[in-house]
């Protein structure tokens, strides 16, 4: 039976995660859950997974939800805490076999890192804490031993297509040694790929969040139109698995069956496929090296529609562009470009600011700020203040009465 500490319980990922344990209540034991401030969501996952400790951010919701838990009086006890230190707290807790890093955005940096630090085995949905902070994060899980493996649906597909050898500490060993030649990193191309790209300065958050093939959280899935998701990815994979910018290749695949594939010195491309449904990079990283029950439809070839491929197009993908441009220019690059597109895509979702706008704002931070050199997790927490205040100020200045949709 391993113990299993959530952040990000009450998201996307979390609930995937908790439909993984449900499925194997005999392997799994829920610790600890933490939300932002979806207390009635964290509320009904306490009354059915029990689990010993949650967090909530801050400090009124973690009163509000003690209150509620007291009219349960058949919920055995469990601690209540707020704060982004309690977060670490639990990420770290010695009762704790695995932890879930599903915060998103830059708030799961500090906890992720402290799960890192305590040896945990850790599952990484929280991509932007590596594109944060990189080479300092790797070093990190290096230096305590840590078990990676990553939840993003692509980066586990190149895992699980990678020889064990790389499986074992990828980010170790260069994979050419083992006869990898390059990573096929593949996505969709999000709901607007095919829209006329004179149209999409007017795309509403609705449409934008409204993914072709995957349920996700709102931040992700504006990543996914604007492909800053994949740029997110492609830095990720850089770290995850020890490549360059040149050894990693964006596939547009439409249908999303394929997940991301390797390809091998001798011709040989391996790919890993499966319904499009987070729970079986999920199952997959929590039973790894097994193999357990995900839930998940087996894949039904017959139904299948066309497999297509494509180049993507970087007039229709600007962020896909800048998130490689800032992948070759260094680590204080994408922490710039990581905050930035976090306060632009907020921005898009608040209605304050234009889809095709998102580029801008990061462009002008990027351009702004350039690529300090990081030495430390605080030097990478100051990068990413300065560029949201770059950020802010592009919005400050540019945001007008009825911007956009509004
Ligand atoms: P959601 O928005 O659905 O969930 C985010 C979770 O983080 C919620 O539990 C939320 O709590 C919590 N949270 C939000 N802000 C804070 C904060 N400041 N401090 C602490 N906790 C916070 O996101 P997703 O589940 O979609 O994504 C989570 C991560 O996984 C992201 O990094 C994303 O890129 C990555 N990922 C997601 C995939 C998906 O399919 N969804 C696929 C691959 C990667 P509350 O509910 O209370 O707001």
């Amino acid at each position: 039976m391993q113990s299993l500490c959530i952040l990000g319980a009450t998201g996307s990922i979390g609930k995937s995660t908790l439909d993984v344990v449900r499925k194997n209540p005999d392997l799994y034991r829920v610790e600890s859950l933490t939300a932002n401030s979806n207390i009635n969501e964290l509320l009904l996952q306490i009354i059915e997974f029990k689990p010993t400790r949650v967090v909530v951010v801050n400090e009124k919701a973690a009163d509000q939800l003690s209150v509620k838990l007291k009219a349960h009086t058949e919920i055995d006890a469990v601690d209540v805490l707020h704060g982004e230190q309690a977060l670490c707290q639990v990420a770290q807790d010695m009762n704790v076999d695995m932890v879930m890093a599903a915060i998103v955005g830059a708030a799961g940096l500090l906890p992720t890192l402290a799960a890192v630090r305590a040896g945990k085995k850790v599952l990484l949905a929280n991509k932007e804490s590596l594109v944060m902070s990189g080479e300092l994060f790797m070093n990190e899980v290096i230096r305590h031993n840590a078990i990676l493996l990553p939840i993003d649906s692509e980066h586990n597909a190149i895992f699980q297509c990678m020889p064990f050898d790389v499986q074992k500490s990828a980010y170790q060993h260069h994979f050419a040694d083992q006869g990898v030649s390059k990573i096929l990193l593949t996505g969709s191309g999000g709901p607007f790929l095919n829209t006329p790209i004179s149209d999409l300065s007017c795309v509403t958050p609705e449409q934008a969040v409204a993914h072709p093939n995957w349920s996700m959280g709102r931040k992700i899935s504006v990543d996914s139109a604007t492909m800053m998701n994949k740029g997110l990815e492609f830095i990720e994979a850089k770290w995850l698995f020890n490549a360059s910018a040149e050894d990693i290749e964006v596939v547009i695949h439409p249908q999303s069956v394929i997940h991301s594939m390797v390809q091998y010195v001798d011709g040989s491309v391996i790919a890993q496929m499966g319904n499009p449904d987070m729970r079986t990079p999920i199952a997959h990283a929590m039973a790894f090296p097994q193999r357990i029950d995900s839930g998940v439809k087996p894949l039904n070839f017959f139904e299948c529609k066309d497999f297509t491929f494509t180049e993507p197009d970087f007039a229709r993908y600007p962020c896909l562009a800048l998130a490689i441009e800032a992948c070759n220019q260094g680590q204080g690059a994408t922490t710039v470009l990581n905050a930035a597109n976090e306060i632009a895509v907020e921005a898009f979702l608040n209605n304050q600011l234009g889809f095709t706008d998102i580029a801008t704002v990061v462009k002008h931070s990027m351009t702004a700020i350039g690529s300090p050199r990081a030495e430390s997790i605080d030097d990478v927490l100051a990068i990413d203040n300065a560029a949201r205040v770059v950020a802010n100020e592009w919005l400050n200045s540019n945001k007008r009465q009825g911007y956009m949709n509004v």
